[in-house]
């Protein structure tokens, strides 16, 4: 008798998607259409280096916990020393871990640009150094159990995959852990990153079989590390997210977002084309 075969269906959306979608929903249908945001928008360079070595400092922030622990000992540095040996031991890798991301950039402008964040995050940045080292609920949790970087996970169930920026596994629990680099809310966590936390902890549930109590989420700008639940309700927004994208992949184009940040993104000419073309077709 000839043996059945299985088709495994591969997974088409990822977390960062739903994210996307939350930004613009355009944005999906672009990125889906095979076009790529190109380079670095005008004027945005030095924020977006700036990011990219906040979001490297993060993974790293337990050394700068860890030293603060155990200052006054013998050895012991100034902070403003070092923070900024922390910050050149990160440096190192940056360009080659985000070579996509910084294409097109000239090295000197780089360079300029890493020795102003260094001496800025070392030297003014007092507040900043003293949020990290007196500790909280995530830099203990980080210092106790680790973490994994970049853990993948895939859903045939969900037809979703996607990379938490950090995994820790307390033996009782799992944590995912997201990093931004933009505005820390006053209070909470925005509802984006809610939604980002909790498809990653329908991930985490089906791989490990477990539930996913909660998330953090780093500002790392502010050093805030703010704990958040998981919630029903972030669980069935990421749900009705996925739809969506699901539908924007198979061929749907959708509205703009509400607030489209149309002024910074590189497919403003491709959404005015488009925009034309419907036009054309309904006046017909
Ligand atoms: S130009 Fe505006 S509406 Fe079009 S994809 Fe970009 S952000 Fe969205």
């Amino acid at each position: 008798m000839q043996q059945k075969q299985e088709h495994k269906i591969t997974p088409n959306v990822k977390v960062s998607d739903l994210t996307q979608y939350m930004i613009c929903p355009r944005l999906v249908y672009f990125r889906a259409g095979g076009h790529k945001q190109s380079g670095i928008a005008k004027g945005k360079e030095r924020s977006v280096i700036e990011n990219i070595l906040l979001k490297e400092l993060a993974f790293d922030l337990h050394k700068i916990y860890a030293r603060g622990e155990d200052e006054g000992g013998e050895g012991a540095e100034t902070e403003e020393e070092d923070a900024r040996r922390i910050m050149e031991e990160i440096e190192d890798g940056v360009e080659r871990i985000y070579k996509e991301e910084l294409e097109g950039l000239e090295t000197d402008f780089f360079e300029v640009v890493k020795r102003d964040f260094i001496c800025s995050m070392s030297v003014e940045n007092a507040e900043w150094l003293r949020k990290v080292r007196t500790g909280n609920g995530l830099l203990e949790l980080e210092e106790a159990h680790g973490y994994e970087r970049e853990h993948t996970m895939v859903s045939e169930k969900l037809s979703m995959s996607g990379s938490v920026d950090k995994l820790i596994r307390t033996g009782e629990e799992i944590i995912p852990c997201v990093i931004k680099t933009g505005k820390c809310p006053e209070y909470g966590v925005w509802k984006s990153d809610r939604m980002q936390l909790a498809a990653y902890a329908m991930l985490i549930e089906e791989e490990f079989e477990t539930t996913v109590k909660r998330g953090f989420v780093e500002y790392i700008r502010n050093a805030e590390f703010r704990e958040s639940r998981i919630k029903k309700r972030d669980k069935a927004l990421a749900l009705q997210i996925l739809k969506r994208v699901k539908r924007i992949k198979g061929g749907v184009f959708p509205e703009k977002g509400e607030n489209a940040p149309c002024d910074k993104c590189s497919f403003v000419e491709l959404c005015e084309t488009r925009k034309t073309l419907l036009s054309k077709l309904f006046a017909k």
